[in-house]
């Protein structure tokens, strides 16, 4: 468990000062995968795992300490790196450089970061990082942002100064995440609502500890079929800017005119853009039946229309089907490996996630990582 105590001392052992503590969250997200480039609606939940950030002023230098990596970068405030190094560092040094680049004054300061969000799993350490980051630092002036605002600007750290072309999904629910809520997002208007989860359901993520090294380039291919079957769409019904704009009966019409695979591609996206709508609406009514049937069919979209599954991850899902107590499980994530979402009704949770260790091991050899994690609060001072 992350130490709030544990943090505190870390910082002041280093730097010699007290320090106002920050914390902010991973994040799963539940339902609506490639809905995000559409322009459609992705539903993440913050997640119980985070990054905390220790902060004091200091007159002249900046000064990062990453308990995680028992690492520290120290500059002049005057001559801090304009650009990227592949380090740690690089995600609140981007921090830093975007709030410049907005006409905030920075302060010299020390910062300790602290996490227990798995790195590279999935579950985004680097949007906890810099939204946890960026509100420490943004405490020591007198700029005022709003959570959205905050989330845009660490979007941008992350495309421009560290260079990973991400959406603004990871962000915006470390910044705007509710507890016991998932959170509802227009990615086209950045409107959002929350949706409550019960608190008698956990949210069990099973990590299928595969990538499969073709993911990047199949995921340009993706990206390339979507453009093409949007561009298709939109030569018939011009309004159709993005994928968000097109309907199932606009494919029954024109599906015929596009390849095969395309056909595939935008019909994923369509219906993941209502089955993800219709998730937040099971929320909001209680309905668990209909969003674990949305959730599976969310995932046999992602395999069979967008081909972004994985035998390992679809090895995950079929386990869980197969449990008490699991109301729906799904691939979250790019595709082609990483991890699953599973909601699981608590008194089960234990159950369920050793169930789903050996099944999973006995079928592939491979020992999963579990994590059982409730829906959690966005970036808060502490
Ligand atoms: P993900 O966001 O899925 O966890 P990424 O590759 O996007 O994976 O981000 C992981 C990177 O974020 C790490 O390699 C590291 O550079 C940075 N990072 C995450 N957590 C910390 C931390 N506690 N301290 C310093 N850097 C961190
Ligand atoms: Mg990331």
């Amino acid at each position: 468990m992350l130490s709030v105590t544990v943090t505190r001392t870390l910082h002041s052992q280093r730097f010699g000062q007290d320090s106002a503590i920050f914390v902010a969250p991973g994040r799963v997200n539940l339902i609506g995968e490639h809905t995000d480039y559409a322009e459609g609606f992705v539903m993440p939940a913050a997640i119980d795992f985070a990054t905390l950030a220790a902060i004091c002023p200091d007159d002249t230098s900046v000064a990062i300490y990453s308990a995680n990596f028992d690492d520290q970068i120290t500059y002049p405030l005057d001559s801090l790196p304009g650009k990227a190094s592949h380090h740690w560092s690089d995600y609140p040094l981007g921090v830093v450089s975007v709030l410049r680049e907005a006409g905030v004054e920075i302060p010299g300061f020390s910062l300790t970061l602290n996490g227990d969000v798995p790195l590279g799993a999935g579950l985004s350490s680097s949007a906890s990082v810099e939204v946890a980051s960026m509100v420490a630092i943004l405490s020591l002036t007198s700029a005022t942002f709003t959570p959205p605002e905050v989330a845009k600007l660490c979007q941008r750290a992350e495309n421009h100064f560290v260079g990973a072309s991400t959406g603004i999904m990871d962000q915006f629910i470390a910044c705007c995440g509710a507890e016991d809520h998932a959170l509802l997002l227009d990615c086209r208007s950045l409107e959002y609502r929350l949706a409550p989860i019960p608190p008698h359901l956990s949210i069990v993520i099973a990590n299928s500890m595969v990538k499969h090294s073709h993911a990047g380039g199949e995921y340009n291919i993706r990206r390339s079929e979507v453009e093409e079957g949007t561009k298709l769409l939109r030569s018939h019904r011009p309004e159709i800017k993005m994928l968000r704009d097109a309907t199932v009966d606009d494919l029954k019409r024109w599906g015929h005119e596009m390849r095969p695979e395309v056909l595939k591609r935008c019909r994923h996206i369509i219906t993941e853009n209502e089955r993800t709508v219709a998730a937040a609406d099971a929320l909001q009514a209680g309905d668990l039946k209909t969003l674990g049937q949305l959730m599976y069919a969310a995932h046999a979209s992602y395999r069979d229309d967008f081909e972004a599954s994985c035998p390992e991850a679809d090895i995950l899902v079929d386990l869980a089907a197969k449990e008490t107590g699991c109301i729906g499980a799904r691939l979250t994530g790019g595709g082609f490996g990483g991890c699953t979402v599973n909601l699981v009704e608590n008194a089960q949770a234990e159950a369920f996630s050793s169930h789903l260790r050996e099944g999973y091991r006995e079928a592939t050899g491979i020992a999963a990582d579990i994590y059982l994690c409730h829906a959690s609060a966005g970036a808060h001072q502490i």
